[in-house]
């Protein structure tokens, strides 16, 4: 069985105060040993959750990394910072990395690796627009991403990822797709997965995110091939993200 991961991408939301108040809210939350709950805040934050986290198993997640080696990138963030964080791990092509920052499948692959070279756990993050989906582009958009990764890794390094696939028409619109929609789609990542593994596909992690909130998430995580969920908006909300949680449970 899939050990569900809920994970909250706080892009680039909170403060010293939401960090201490969500930590302390999940440290006194009973959640369910058998999920596992991930915090993504800002990079600034990072440090001060990775010492409210240390001795919990929520897990720390960092929303990018710059995949070179150590050095005069200024601005940047190396694998090596963030693990000093307590970072876990990372995710990789969200949507609006992809759109408005440029990042290709190319620099997501970089990513990906520079991740997985430094003991990471990518969270590679697919998933179409709405002009691709009315066009009938689904498979070929999501497929393709995934190819663009999964294709050029060795059988061992692709255990390690997480999937999220976020239909990007979904994504803080408050718009979701409906659990049919997106098992559609999770069951057709996971066929192409097979293709390259039978155990890879049924070991990955396939996680919804797009406007999942307290009020669909069972709905939609109660679909056969979700695992988890990749949560923005409602993962700002201390208790809001936990009945996530435990609707995963
Ligand atoms: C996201 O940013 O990954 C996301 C799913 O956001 P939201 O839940 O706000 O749609």
């Amino acid at each position: 069985m899939r050990t569900p991961l809920i994970a909250g991408n706080w892009k680039m939301n909170g403060s010293l105060e939401l960090i201490d108040a969500v930590t302390e809210a999940l440290a006194g939350a009973h959640l369910d040993s058998n999920v596992e709950v991930a915090l993504i805040p800002p990079f600034t934050l990072l440090m001060r959750a990775g010492q409210a986290l240390a001795d919990s198993p929520v897990r720390l997640g960092a929303q990018t990394l710059n995949p070179n080696a150590p050095g005069a990138h200024t601005g940047e963030t190396s694998a090596a910072l963030l693990k000093e964080c307590g970072v876990e791990l990372v995710l990789t092509g969200h949507s609006e990395r992809r759109t408005l920052y440029g990042e290709d499948d190319a620099a997501v692959l970089a990513r990906v690796r520079a991740a997985l070279e430094a003991g990471l756990t990518p969270l590679l993050c697919i998933g179409e627009t709405l002009e691709e989906r009315e066009d009938d582009r689904v498979e070929a958009v999501v497929l393709g991403q995934v190819d663009a990764v999964m294709g050029s890794l060795e059988p061992a390094q692709r255990e390690r990822l997480v999937i999220a696939y976020e239909p990007v028409w979904a994504i803080g619109t408050g718009r979701t797709a409906t659990p049919e929609q997106a098992q559609q789609v999770h069951a057709m990542i996971r066929a192409r997965l097979a293709e390259l593994s039978p155990s890879l596909a049924e070991g990955m992690r396939l996680l919804y995110g797009g406007s999942m909130k307290a009020d669909n998430a069972a709905e939609l995580l109660k679909q056969p091939d979700i695992d988890g969920g990749l949560i923005g908006g409602a993962s700002l909300k201390p208790d809001d993200f936990i009945a996530i949680c435990h609707a995963a449970g």
